[in-house]
Formats: C-alpha cells, structure tokens, sequence
C-alpha cells in the first residue's frame, strides 16, 4: 500500500486524466499538427537504428506494432506516412537521426518533413482526414523515433525498464477498460494508461488511439455488440451531468442485475479518455458523435468519480482542493467505487485497485531513479503539467 508522503508524490507526478469533475475549463480550440518526432525526453542516442541493408529505415511490422501494446492491424497511414519518410530520406539522401531534448528529428531533414507534412495537412479536404493525418503522423514518428530506445512493454528508456517489477492480474472477466488514448500521450514515459495493459493484458485493458480507424473500429464494433447499456465513459459530461457509478448503474434500471449475472461474452466497458485535460474535449465530442451514430441522438452514458468519498482515492488525494489524477488513478477510482456497491463487493476488484495502485509506485519509482539519475529536480516544477516527469 502507498504511504501518504508517496502517495502525494504519485498525484504530482502524473499526468493528469480528465477523468474527475471540477476540473479547469476545457479548451475548445481544434487540434494543430504540431507533432514532432519525439523519441523520448531524453538526450541519449537510439541504440539500434532499425536500418535495412542498403541503409533505409524498417517499415513497422505487425510484431513491432503489436508490440507496443495492441492487437491491432499496423494502421494503413501510419505504414503509408512511414515509407514517405523513408522516401524522403532518399531524396535527400540524408538519414533520419533523433536527439537533443524532447528527442526530436534532427538536421535538414527535420525542415523538409515539416513543410511536407503542413502542405499535405492543408491540402486535405475535410476535418476527418485531417484527424487522422494528425494521428497517424504523430504514431509514425513516435514509432520511429522510439525505436531500440523505448521498452516496448513499459514504454520506459530501456535502461529504466520497470517490467520485471510489474505483477499481472486477472481482471474480472465481467469489466474491459478502453484507453482512449491522445496520439501525444502514445509512448509517453509518463503516461500511466499504459499500466492497465502491463498489468491486466490487451485484451481486457484495450489501447484505442484517437484518430486511427482501425482502433476506432475495434472498439466501437465492442460497444455495439455490448449495447449502449454496458458502455460508459469516465467523463464529467456538463451538458450531461455526468452520473456517480450509483446512479450510472444501479438506479432505477434492470442494469444491475444484468450486472450481477454479466460474463465474459458480454462484459461491462469503461472508457477512460487518456490525454490532457486540453485534448479531451475533441476526445469526448467524437465518442458522442460516434454514439449518435451507434445509438441515436442520446449522449454517450457518462460515470463521473466521487473522489473524495473513495478511501482508496481519499489515501491518494489528501487534499481536498486537488481534483484531478491519473488515468491509471481513475482506473483505481472506479474499481474501487464499484467494490462498495453490495453486487459487486465479493468480486475483488479491491485487490485489482490494489495491483494499479502498485504499477503507479512502480512507474513512479523508476521515473523519479531516472530523474535522479540524471541530475534533475524530483520535485514538481511549476510548469505546464505535461511535462512533469
Ligand atoms: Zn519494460
């Protein structure tokens, strides 16, 4: 269990997850390209350069994208952005490098791809290409530049993996998380989604990146095979008025009883938005466009949090005034939540709070080693929350 003093550091650490009411103003401005091919916050050189004989980059195989932490198809303009950088390269017979802060694309090469890729962003006619233009470009270069440097697994420098740490669980076949995830948050070192997976497998804690298809697909195929009665999203929907878990799931519906007798052909899905508290609101607008289309005019059914009536969530928030956590931390919430309700109580989702609340000290001792190891402050520093750790 998490001591206070560890437990205040976990909340300061992470990035925070829209997932909690009373949050700051969401901002309504559209999505900029404005990716870059962020390898890592770290200055150290890739390791392996992933190069085929004659000197060209790999192009990303099933197993390398799988490896990351889906099940899904390598999506088609990630694989097509991939070989236009690799073509690029040959143009201007210059090789891709990485590095500096932020690890970004270095040299002439870095200046080309950027006019490439605005000119093509602009040329684009409708806003749902340009989406997943966005998305696929920020997955590429993430992909490229993370290459031999990332642990697949824990999306760690591979020097700081935590994996061996990491205890698996069951999750109860009854529940399946979705980890709506930003493409700026993919194989972020601090993002803390990516535990869900670690610890529960990609089956029952499924990535679904926002703005690639072929994610999209997969889950919203799920949601409309479990009906809108077994979907809700982790989102405190004002126009809404997002519903505690009681009166999500137990109030007045025959749900809780379908609850009780659920399986694993049918099981309840929860989707947590994973990105800033900035992009979530472009996030949570496309689930509800989505759910229209699935089921109609109504919203998406929306669960929002109690916090601060939660012991587990108490022990990590000691302060009322802090209104936002995690992803994983909302994960712990909402298990924890459920645990309290009588039909659920003798499930054991207490212990599967438990083993995320674990990956979280786990993640945090291996960044806070890092920073130490670095040279760096581990103390919060007053600066945009995005880059914390
Ligand atoms: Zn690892």
């Amino acid at each position: 269990m998490l001591s206070t003093a560890r437990a205040i550091s976990l909340i300061k650490c992470f990035p925070p997850s829209p997932i909690f009411r009373n949050n700051t103003k969401m901002d309504p401005k559209p999505i900029m390209v404005s990716g870059s091919f962020s390898r890592s916050s770290s200055s150290s050189p890739p390791k392996e350069d992933f190069r085929v004989e004659g000197g060209a980059v790999a192009s990303i195989s099933l197993q390398e994208w799988q490896g990351w932490g889906t099940s899904s198809e390598v999506p088609a303009m990630v694989v097509e952005i991939v070989e236009d950088l690799k073509n690029l390269e040959k143009d201007m017979d210059e090789q891709m490098s990485f590095g500096g802060l932020g690890g970004k694309l270095q040299g002439s090469l870095k200046v080309q791809e950027d006019k490439k890729h605005r000119a093509t962003y602009q040329a684009l006619g409708d806003s749902e290409k340009k989406l997943q233009f966005f998305s696929a470009r920020q997955i590429a270069c993430r992909l490229l530049g993370s290459r031999g440097y990332l642990c697949q697994k824990c999306w760690l420098a591979q020097e700081d993996c935590m994996c061996s740490k990491i205890i698996p669980s069951s999750l109860w076949r009854g529940m399946r998380f979705w980890l709506y995830m930003h493409p700026k948050d993919f194989l972020r070192q601090n993002n803390t989604g990516k535990l869900l997976w670690q610890i529960f497998g990609v089956q029952a804690a499924t990535l679904c990146i926002y703005g690639i298809p072929e994610h999209e697909e997969i889950m919203w195929n799920a949601f409309e095979l479990a009906g809108k009665s077994r979907v809700w999203c982790l989102y405190p929907d004002k126009s809404a008025s997002a519903k505690s878990v009681q009166d999500a799931m137990f109030n007045g519906s025959s749900t809780s009883l379908e609850v009780a007798q659920t399986d694993g052909d049918s099981p309840l899905n929860f989707i947590l938005i994973d990105g800033t508290w900035n992009n979530s609101a472009a996030m949570f607008r496309r689930l509800k466009e989505r759910a229209k289309l699935a089921w109609g005019a109504e919203d998406i059914p929306c669960i929002s949090l109690e916090t601060l009536t939660v012991s587990p969530m108490h022990k990590l928030r000691p302060q009322p005034s802090w209104d936002r956590t995690c992803t994983a931390g909302a994960a712990v919430g909402l298990l924890s939540e459920l645990h309290l309700h009588p039909e659920f109580s003798s499930i054991g989702l207490d212990k599967h709070a438990e083993a995320v609340e674990d990956g979280l000290e786990v993640l945090l001792d291996a960044l806070t080693s890092r920073r130490l190891r670095m040279g760096r402050s581990i103390t919060r520093r007053e600066r945009h929350n995005r880059d914390i750790c």
